[in-house]
């Protein structure tokens, strides 16, 4: 018997087939287009499996209405993708696939991940940030995600300026909030040319560091979470972590107490596969 993976992605959905030891067994990446295209694609993946899948996990790009009193409970909301704007996503999937399904947004299904598999394995609490096309965090306690009306959308936090960024804000929503100023497309905005090449001697990634060090930050005084993994295109930069972690001591100049910022903020133990393997322990949760 097996278990599915679907992250839906702003650019691609990855969907995955996995057993019950959390290994990969097939993988698959399509491109996200609209509902009409992207979806039937996603059910002849899973159509071969028919006969032993057990349960999907999900993790979705938002934001997603998680408030089970909602008449939209799992329709993507305000997505800046317009073909996937109000469109009811887990509905869709409950009615062709044919087995419990388990979601939440794209970040929390990485944070699961890391909480049961990565670093959060002997810990009780998590946070994961991605810094990438946007930026997102989900939380984690004691095995629940943190969430009331909706799931977090800590990645539009307000962050202060850096003395020498005067490029725009890049999120359609807000003025200076951390996505705009700090994910992939906000660097390319600054710098004029693609995150990936900037050189790490760019001055570039000092500004990068102080927008990271204020949402950790602030996630610190907030959530007091064990540790913080940071994953993401962005944090692919190896030399940014260093950085961020001096910014962030300054910053919280000895307040309150964490463990060494060495172990308190780390890159993902999962790499890449923090969510795929999160979405396959959300399905297995659902068969206890
Ligand atoms: P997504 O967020 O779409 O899932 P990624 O996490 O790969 O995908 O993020 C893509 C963003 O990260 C792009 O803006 C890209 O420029 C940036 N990025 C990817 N790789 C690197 C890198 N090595 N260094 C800096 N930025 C990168
Ligand atoms: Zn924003």
């Amino acid at each position: 018997m097996v278990l599915g993976s679907i992250e839906a992605g702003g650019t691609k959905f990855v969907c995955a087939i996995g057993n019950h030891d959390m290994e990969v067994l097939e993988r698959v990446s399509i491109p996200t287009t609209t509902p009409e295209e992207t979806l039937p694609k996603v059910f002849e993946f899973f159509k071969k499996y028919e006969q032993e899948l057990e349960a999907v996990g999900v993790g979705a790009f938002g934001p997603i209405d998680s408030n089970k009193k909602s008449a939209t409970f799992g329709y993507i909301t305000s997505t800046p993708k317009l073909a996937w704007q109000n469109f009811d996503f887990i509905g869709e999937l409950k009615r062709h696939l044919n087995v419990p399904i388990n979601w939440t947004t794209d970040v929390n299904a990485a944070a699961y991940g890391e909480y049961y598999f990565g670093h959060g394995k002997d810990l009780e609490s998590l946070v994961y940030y991605t810094f990438g096309t946007g930026v997102g965090g989900g939380a984690i306690q004691r095995g629940e995600f943190v969430g009331g009306m909706n799931f977090p959308e800590m990645g539009h936090m307000i962050v202060k300026r850096h003395p020498e960024d005067n490029a725009k804000c890049v999120c359609p929503f807000h003025s200076d909030c951390l996505e705009g100023l700090a994910a992939g497309p906000a660097l390319q905005e600054k710098a004029g040319r693609p995150a990936f090449e900037l050189e790490p001697t760019d001055p570039i990634w000092d500004i990068e560091a102080y927008y990271a060090a204020q949402c950790i930050y602030n996630t610190t005084l907030i959530l007091a979470p064990e540790v913080i993994v940071l994953g993401g295109g962005v944090m692919q930069q190896t030399h940014l972590l260093k950085k961020v972690k001096q910014e962030f001591e300054k910053l919280m100049n000895g307040y309150v107490g964490y463990p060494s910022v060495d172990e308190y903020l780390q890159t993902p133990a999962l790499g890449n596969n923090a969510a795929t393997i999160g979405c396959l322990a959300m399905a297995k949760a659902l068969l206890k």
